[in-house]
């Protein structure tokens, strides 16, 4: 089977060991727009919602690496009874709509949260979902998955060891900032963008690109350009002026202990 984007191909369930169908994406989209957060618009197609393959069986939900990767007998056993727990059935279509991409998505945050993947996987699983949300216009719950991807990724950069997939903690950086950015939250973007842009961090980023990008994004916030979800940023400016008055009525606090030169502490100290 085939249709003008996608084709189908059997493949074997990391959790069943069953053989099921899933569908690909050809590679010849044409691209018309990155976002500032590397969500791409593809003329005519949305590959976010196929980027889930699910298997037509026992549901487990994962995308290609992590479906094409082995798993011990003891992680499918609990992912296989927690499939059978939630009572899954996922119908296979060849032609996802976006109701059945927003539904393999929530999927796979369920399973990798089961598995208990990576923060920084479950970060861009989410984002994913994020950006099915904003190309099908739903800006109310596209800004809550981009909050929740957010949040993923600080407490990934605050806890997780890099690379993770491969993803460094300088993406992770800039992934913050820009998130920070689309919502309107304009001085924690800067703060985040600072850090890789700042000279002074200049030789430990190598990635010539990554560095481009976050100094274009980061003018574009300082000059009050940049794009976000929208209507955010009165909540921002209450929640900075409620931190302020908090900062000020609170009795001066000791300094915090040092924390391991990992990952947020590297960029932070
Ligand atoms: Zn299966």
């Amino acid at each position: 089977m085939s249709t003008e984007f996608t084709f189908v191909v059997e493949k074997s369930c990391p959790i069943c060991g069953k053989s099921t169908r899933v569908v690909k994406v050809k590679s010849r989209l044409v691209a018309t727009q990155v976002d500032n957060d590397y969500c791409c618009h593809y003329r005519d197609f949305d590959p976010y919602l196929y980027h889930i393959w699910v298997c037509e069986h026992c549901g487990f939900a994962a995308d290609e690496k992590v479906f094409l990767t082995a798993l011990p007998m003891s992680r499918r056993e609990l992912m296989g009874n927690a499939l059978v727990e939630k009572n899954v059935h996922f119908d296979f279509h060849e032609e996802r709509d976006v109701p059945d991409g927003i539904a393999a998505v929530k999927l796979a945050i369920f399973c990798a949260e089961v598995l208990k993947a990576p923060l920084a996987r479950r970060a861009g699983i989410t984002l994913r979902l994020a950006w099915i949300y904003r190309l099908s216009g739903n800006r109310e719950k596209e800004k809550v998955y981009l909050e929740k991807a957010l949040n993923l990724y600080i407490r990934s950069l605050e806890t997780e060891r890099y690379p993770i997939d491969t993803l460094t903690d300088s993406m992770v950086m800039y992934l913050i900032g820009a998130l920070y950015a689309d919502l309107g939250v304009r001085d924690k973007a800067v703060l985040y963008l600072s850090r890789l842009v700042d000279e002074k961090n200049r030789r430990n980023l190598t990635d010539e690109k990554l560095y481009r990008d976050a100094r274009r994004l980061w003018q574009a916030v300082r000059e009050g350009t940049a794009e976000t979800v929208g209507g955010t940023e009165p909540e921002a400016k209450a929640e900075q002026e409620q931190a302020a008055k908090e900062k000020a009525a609170a009795p001066a606090k000791k300094a915090a202990p040092a924390k391991k030169k990992s990952g947020f502490s590297r960029w932070f100290s």
